[in-house]
């Protein structure tokens, strides 16, 4: 059997950076300090400086980081919050959690987002936020549904779990990163993540500094003075160890998503013209930082090419096989935002393929001559 080639490879990437990493957790560990401190107050000003001019508050996980946006806006029961059928069960959850109502719109079958009409026609009168996802690594279109989003008078909360580090290209020619063109953005340090921790670990931005000190509040136990609660917070924090990890990583985070792109282009130009295969688009409006590499696969062959993979000890993941109006959880608890059949054609026919920092030119080359054979031979 050959070398097994794995989705990610979190331990080729530390090795890289082992000193670092080992001596940044070496001076948490001597200084004591696990929660909050000094680790957690220099990355979260470093990634403020790396994202532009924005607030940084640091949470527990990406999960947290959405139910915390939503607890610092000003939202009540039964209000709606717009949000794609194709994602992240999280993105959603946290909506239904805090007793709003998710509406439930299609995506884009060619870059797998939300579009500003999706998003247009699901508007009611009781509609007070949109969370965009940036899937799979690209982001949305935002010019056009921030436009809407201003004109409506509703938060933006971008979910920006998967895309830290793309920039976002308006009209005008000015740019700006995925998670700080809204009100809130969200990020999760999931391990697996573009930028990951070694542990869980989640944080916002925002410009709007009345917003930071709400999120600050929310997360911890709805205090500002220690032992003076004003609102039903929660406790969701990130720990020293992860921050010192996370600002040793953050450092290069800029060449992981380059090294991310290449891989995908190396991809693309070996797969791009099989029939039966459609590879992602990369959209003018935005670099793409490939958190994930996702083919779509036509007429019901997806799983046979997944297993044919697996037989050939290719792993792959189908990210995401349930669209959201599909799940158990949400049935009776969202609104059908309109037609979502793109997400649910969607469901049946993506594939994600092995894609990390790591991935090299050999791994990548049996995987395309066995996705080759595959269809020379199905
Ligand atoms: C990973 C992810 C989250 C949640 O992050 P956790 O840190 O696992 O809680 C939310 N939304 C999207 C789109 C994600 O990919």
């Amino acid at each position: 059997m050959e070398n097994s080639i794995p989705m990610v490879d979190l331990h080729g990437q530390y090795l890289k950076i082992k000193a670092d990493i080992d001596s940044a957790l070496q001076q948490v560990i001597d200084s004591s300090v696990f929660i909050g401190g000094p680790a957690v107050q220099d990355f979260s000003a470093h990634l403020a400086d790396y994202l532009g001019d924005t607030h940084v508050v640091t949470c527990a996980n990406g999960t947290d980081a959405l139910q915390l946006a939503l607890m610092a806006l000003d939202l009540h029961r039964g209000d709606e919050v717009i949000v794609p059928a194709f994602t992240y069960v999280a993105s959603a959850e946290v909506i239904a959690l805090l007793g709003l109502t998710p509406v439930l719109v299609d995506v884009d079958p060619a870059t797998f987002n939300v579009s500003a009409d999706a998003v247009a026609e699901a508007i009611t009168p009781r509609t007070r936020a949109v969370i965009p996802v940036h899937l799979f690594g690209q982001s949305c279109d935002m010019e056009p549904l921030l436009y809407h989003c201003n004109d409506r008078h509703l938060y933006v909360v971008e979910d920006n779990a998967q895309a830290i580090g793309a920039d976002y290209t308006f009209s005008d020619g000015h740019t700006a990163k995925t998670g700080t063109m809204g009100t809130i953005g969200c990020t999760s340090f999931f391990p697996s993540k573009n930028l990951g921790c070694y542990g869980d670990g989640g944080a916002l931005y925002t410009a709007d500094t009345a917003f930071a000190e709400r999120i600050r509040m929310a997360a911890n136990h709805g205090q500002r003075v220690k032992y003076h609660h004003d609102i039903i917070g929660c406790n969701s924090r990130l720990d020293a160890m992860q921050a010192a990890v996370l600002d040793v990583k953050l450092r290069h985070l800029d060449e992981y998503n380059t090294a991310r792109r290449a891989a995908a282009r190396r991809y693309t130009s070996a797969l791009g013209d099989i029939d039966g295969l459609v590879c992602p688009t990369e959209m003018p409006f935005s670099t793409h930082v490939y958190h994930q590499y996702t083919l779509r696969i036509a007429d019901h062959r997806r799983d046979q090419l997944k297993d044919w993979l697996a037989g050939h000890g290719i792993p792959s993941m189908i990210y995401y096989p349930l669209p959201l109006h599909r799940q158990a959880a949400f049935q009776g608890l969202c609104r059908i935002g309109g037609d979502l059949t793109t997400a649910e054609r969607l469901a049946d026919e993506v594939l994600s393929l092995p894609m990390h920092t790591e991935l090299a030119p050999d791994q990548q080359d049996r995987i395309i001559d066995t996705i080759i054979q595959f269809f020379k031979t199905h």
